[in-house]
C-alpha cells in the first residue's frame, strides 16, 4: 500500500495501474518500459501540465470536434491508465474507440474490449479487415470503418512508425507523448506533451466548453497552432524546470 501522503503518490499509483494491467493481461510487458520512459520525461517537466500542453489540449479538442470521422486508438497502457476517462472523451466528441496494439495478440485485444465495454464503452470499432499501408501485417491491422477511414485519429502513446504511416495516409494525428523528442511527437500533427493521466481529462474539459462554439471559432483555435513551435516550447519547459532546480 502506498501511503497517500507520499510525495510522489500520484506517480507511484500510476505505476501500480500499469503493473495491474500487465497482471490482468491487458498491458504488454513492453508497456512497463514505455511507462518508465514517460515517467522520466514527466519528472523533467515537473510532473505538471505546462501552459503549452494545455494549449495543445485545447487545439486537440477543437480538432476532434471539427472532425467528420474521428477515432480514438486505445492500447494496453491507455486501457490500464485511463479507461473511464477515454470513454468519456469518446462520448463528448463522438469519436468511437478502436483497440490498436503494437504487440498485438487476439487475447489482449479481447480483454481490452471487454474491459472497455464493462466500463460503459458503447461505440467501438472491432473489425480487422484493413491494413495501414507501409506497416507489417500484424502492426497494420485496423478496422476499415474505423482508423482506416478516419480523418482525425487520437493516438495516445503511439509508436513512431505507425504515427508516420497514419500521417502518410493524410490523416490528422493527435499524439499524447511526454517525450517531445520521440519520433511520434515529431511526426504527429498535434503533439500533447503531457501525461495521459492529466491530458485526457483536460481534452474532455475543453471539448465540453467548446462544444457549442461555431465552426469558425473552432478553426481559429486550430490555425494558430504550429506543432514545431509547440515541441520547441516543450523543450524550453524542460530547460526552465531544470534551471529552477539548480538555484
Ligand atoms: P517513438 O517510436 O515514437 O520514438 P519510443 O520508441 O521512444 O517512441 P515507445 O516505447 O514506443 O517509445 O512509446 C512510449 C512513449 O510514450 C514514450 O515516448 C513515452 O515518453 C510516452 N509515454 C509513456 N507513458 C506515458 C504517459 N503516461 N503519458 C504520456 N506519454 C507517455
Amino acid at each position: 500500500m502506498i501511503p497517500k501522503n507520499h510525495p510522489r503518490y500520484e506517480s507511484l499509483m500510476t505505476r501500480e495501474l500499469i503493473v495491474e494491467g500487465v497482471e490482468k493481461g491487458i498491458t504488454s510487458i513492453h508497456g512497463l518500459i514505455a511507462q518508465g520512459r514517460g515517467e522520466a520525461f514527466d519528472y523533467l517537466l515537473g510532473e505538471k501540465t505546462s501552459k503549452n500542453a494545455l494549449k495543445a489540449e485545447k487545439v486537440a479538442a477543437a480538432t476532434l470536434l471539427l472532425a467528420k470521422k474521428p477515432v480514438i486508438s486505445v492500447n494496453g497502457n491507455v486501457a490500464a491508465l485511463v479507461p473511464a476517462e477515454i470513454i468519456k472523451l469518446s462520448e463528448i466528441v463522438n469519436a468511437p474507440l478502436e483497440v490498436n496494439l503494437f504487440h498485438r495478440t487476439e487475447d489482449r485485444v479481447k480483454k481490452i474490449i471487454k474491459r472497455l465495454r464493462s466500463l460503459g464503452a458503447k461505440k467501438m470499432f472491432t473489425k480487422t479487415d484493413a491494413l495501414i499501408p507501409g506497416l507489417s501485417h500484424e502492426r497494420g491491422k485496423v478496422d476499415s470503418d474505423g482508423i482506416f477511414s478516419a480523418d482525425v485519429v487520437l493516438v495516445p502513446l503511439e509508436d513512431g512508425d505507425r504515427c508516420k504511416a497514419l500521417v502518410d495516409m493524410g490523416k490528422s494525428v493527435i499524439a499524447i507523448d511526454l517525450n517531445p523528442l520521440s519520433r511520434t511527437a515529431q511526426c504527429a500533427t498535434i503533439t500533447i506533451v503531457d501525461n495521459i493521466i492529466r491530458a485526457v481529462p483536460n481534452i474532455s474539459k475543453f471539448a465540453q466548453e467548446l462544444k457549442s462554439s461555431n465552426e469558425e471559432a473552432l478553426r481559429e483555435i486550430i490555425t494558430e497552432f504550429n506543432n514545431k513551435k509547440n515541441l520547441a516550447h516543450a523543450i524550453d519547459d524542460i530547460e526552465a524546470h531544470l534551471a529552477s532546480r539548480q538555484s
